[in-house]
Parts: C-alpha cells; sequence; structure tokens
C-alpha cells in the first residue's frame, strides 16, 4: 500500500469540504487536541439538547487525514446520543489500533480510514478528533 492509497478518494472529499467545519472561538472551545509528530490541532464546539448532540463544529489544521477524520467524525455525531456516539468512538479507536474488526453499520466513509492502520505514525491523525469529541461531550454533560 502506498500514499496514494492512504489519500483516496473519499478522505480527499471530506478534506477539501470538510463537514461541520468553522471557526471555534476561545469561549466555545469544548475540547481541544493537538498531535505533536503531525503537527495536526483541532478545536471543537458542540451542543447537546435533550441527550442528543445537536451541532457539532470543528477547526481542524492539520494534514488531510487528520481534517477528513474530523469531517467524518461530525457528521457521524450529529444526530446520535453521547452514549451512541462513545461506543462507535471506542469502536473506531480499537480497530485503527488493530484491536477490533469494523462493524461499519454503512459508514463506508468511517471505514476509509482503515487504510491508516498501515502507517503506525499516521493512526493518531485519524483518532485524536474521537478523543476530542469524547472529552468535549463530558464537559456537555455535565
Ligand atoms: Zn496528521
Amino acid at each position: 500500500m502506498d500514499l496514494d492509497a492512504l489519500y483516496q478518494e473519499v478522505i480527499l472529499d471530506h478534506y477539501r469540504s470538510p463537514r461541520h467545519a468553522g471557526a471555534v472561538a476561545d469561549a466555545e472551545v469544548a475540547a481541544e487536541e493537538v498531535n505533536p509528530s503531525c503537527g495536526d490541532h483541532i478545536r471543537l464546539a458542540v451542543e447537546v439538547k435533550d441527550d442528543r448532540i445537536a451541532g457539532v463544529r470543528h477547526e481542524s489544521h492539520g494534514c488531510a487525514i487528520s481534517t477528513a477524520a474530523a469531517s467524518m467524525m461530525s457528521e457521524f455525531a450529529v444526530g446520535r446520543t453521547p452514549d451512541e456516539f462513545r461506543r462507535t468512538a471506542d469502536a473506531f479507536v480499537a480497530m485503527m489500533r488493530g484491536e477490533r474488526e469494523w462493524d461499519s453499520q454503512g459508514m463506508e466513509d468511517v471505514e476509509a480510514l482503515s487504510g491508516v492502520r498501515d502507517f503506525p505514525m499516521r493512526i493518531k491523525c485519524a483518532t485524536m478528533c474521537w478523543h476530542a469529541m469524547k472529552k468535549a461531550l463530558e464537559k456537555a454533560d455535565r
């Protein structure tokens, strides 16, 4: 597998037009993560209403993988309950670490990131937005 395969079309599409992307003001930041080995940086704002994730906005700077992952993660998150999100986040991270098979449940876009597993240095690029969202939800739950 080469880098071209890593940056397959679905990832590039999310990278070029990331869903739920936008500036996040300091006062809105619910979680922030950095991936020093790659230079990726994400800031998240989240809105939870009636135990549903009503809105997500992410400000992502970094590689195509990290921005695409944040786009896919946000697309998945909206409309889910925080518990649903946490279960899928854990399954995704375990899949990326090679600890578990991925049952995509129709989430083909997210599955596109599984190719990143062949590049261990890049795994955090794909997982950090899921970690950030879990942190953001802990705050929103309080
Ligand atoms: Zn990266």
